[in-house]
């Protein structure tokens, strides 16, 4: 594929990504929130994050700065990448959907919180991060580039790491034997797998 186009369907799956989030970023800032917990170093790994997904992508695409560092990927990688990219969308959309105002940017229980089981949370416990995964498969496939292609794996692996036990824990001690429950009949990230 030109490495235009696909810079080109990058921006454009990272600008949705945006838009999908705003109206839930909007509703949830009315949220009582009656417990909150604080992940390691919560606003740098949040920033992180946007670097690995946003900032370092957008200098590639607008700029030659980090052009020494590209590799080369065949047609059908950029395919599977387009692919991958749109199934991170609708995972994201669908999470948020479910989800609805038990969503929160931090670690937070609201007033009223209810525990989601239901939907893309069916099977498995996450699928806002599975959708964060998928979004870091993607640009490593699009944007051929061992710097902005990877940040995304990269800040992915580490805020799901210094997150996730705290977010079952929390999740655990509000909902008791129901998130246990919850818990042995689902995985993580992958449907089935982990
Ligand atoms: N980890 C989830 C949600 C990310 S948003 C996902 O990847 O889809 C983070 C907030 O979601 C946390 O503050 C937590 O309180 C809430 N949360 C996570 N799983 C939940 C569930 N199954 N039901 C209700 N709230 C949940």
């Amino acid at each position: 594929m030109n490495p235009l186009a696909s810079k080109m369907i990058f921006t454009m799956g990272i600008v949705l990504w945006l838009v999908i989030r705003i109206p839930y970023q909007r509703e949830q800032q009315s949220n009582t929130i009656v417990n909150e917990r604080q992940t390691a170093p919560d606003k740098i790994i949040r920033l992180l994050v946007l670097a690995g997904i946003l900032f370092l992508p957008l200098i590639y695409v607008l700029s030659p700065w980090l052009n020494e560092a590209n590799y080369h990927l065949p047609i059908w990688a950029n395919g599977l990448g387009v692919v991958t990219l749109a199934i991170s969308l609708w995972l994201f959309w669908r999470a948020h959907h479910d989800l609805g105002l038990n969503w929160s940017p931090t670690l937070q229980i609201r007033e009223g919180h209810t525990l989601m089981t239901n939907g893309v949370y069916h099977s498995i416990r996450h699928p806002m991060y599975t959708s964060v995964l998928l979004l870091g498969i993607a640009q490593a496939l699009l944007l051929p580039n061992w710097i902005a292609g990877l940040a995304g794996l990269v800040s992915f692996s580490i805020a799901y790491a210094t997150r996730i036990d705290q977010e079952e824990q929390m999740l655990l001690e509000q909902f008791g034997d129901e998130y246990s429950a919850y818990r042995q009949h689902t995985k993580r990230l992958v449907p089935y797998l982990f």
